[in-house]
């Protein structure tokens, strides 16, 4: 659907949003393989934070397709490496990357390219992650996949955090890395923060 409402030269910003498990990479590679069939110049970045599967070279999902991708950990990263003649820009798990990633990929689009990024737009809290909002609101196109709620098979729209098989306390940091924390997709209903508490046990 994306893509086919706009002049074939001019740029654009789309964004493939929602949970883990949803299918983002599975979407975000299938519009890649369309662009190369298409025979346009294609770049691909991924967040470094997530290097499930295949390494940080590729771009996996969790159905075990993957593409090549270039590893970065930061907008500047991105800066540095993005290839001039580029025609489709791509960048997995963009919600990791700083706020600096909304004004390059503006910048990309204005100046012809299309963008497509895909990124979890909450974090286990269910609060907006890192830049989403602001690309959700400067996109063009806009797309929030659903995963399936573990527990109860409703449609999921929430990543749940475990730690040790429990509930992520509210006051864990976003990102734990190398850390022995899972996630499952839940809907609404299942998603379960637990409270924060002082060292008292008492709640904040
Ligand atoms: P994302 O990039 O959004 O994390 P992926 O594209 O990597 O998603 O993976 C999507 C695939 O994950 C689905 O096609 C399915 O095979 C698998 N999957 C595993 N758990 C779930 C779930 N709870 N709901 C939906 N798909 C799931
Ligand atoms: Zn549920």
């Amino acid at each position: 659907m994306s893509g086919g409402i706009f002049q074939p030269n001019g740029g654009w910003i789309e964004v493939i949003a929602g949970v883990m498990f949803s299918g983002k990479s599975e979407e975000l590679i299938r519009r890649v393989r369309r662009s190369l069939i298409a025979r346009k110049r294609v770049q691909v970045f991924k967040s470094h934070l997530d290097d499930r599967y295949s390494g940080v070279h590729a771009v996996g999902s969790h159905d075990g397709r993957t593409i090549e991708a270039l590893p970065v950990d930061s907008s500047q990263q991105v800066a540095l490496r993005l290839d001039p003649l580029a025609q489709v820009v791509a960048i997995d798990e963009v919600q990791f990357l700083d706020r600096g990633i909304v004004p390059l990929v503006k910048d990309l689009a204005l100046r012809g390219r299309r963008v497509i990024l895909a990124g979890t737009d909450t974090d286990f809290r269910g609060e907006p992650f890192g830049p989403m909002p602001d690309l959700l609101c400067t996109a063009e196109v806009v797309d929030k996949l659903h995963a399936i709620c573990v527990r109860c098979g409703a449609p999921a729209t929430h990543n749940q955090r475990l730690i040790d098989g429990k509930p992520a306390r509210y006051d864990s940091p976003v990102v734990m890395v190398g850390g022995a924390d899972a996630y499952e997709a839940r809907c609404r209903a299942c998603h379960r923060v637990d409270a924060a508490t002082d060292a008292q046990g008492q709640l904040l």
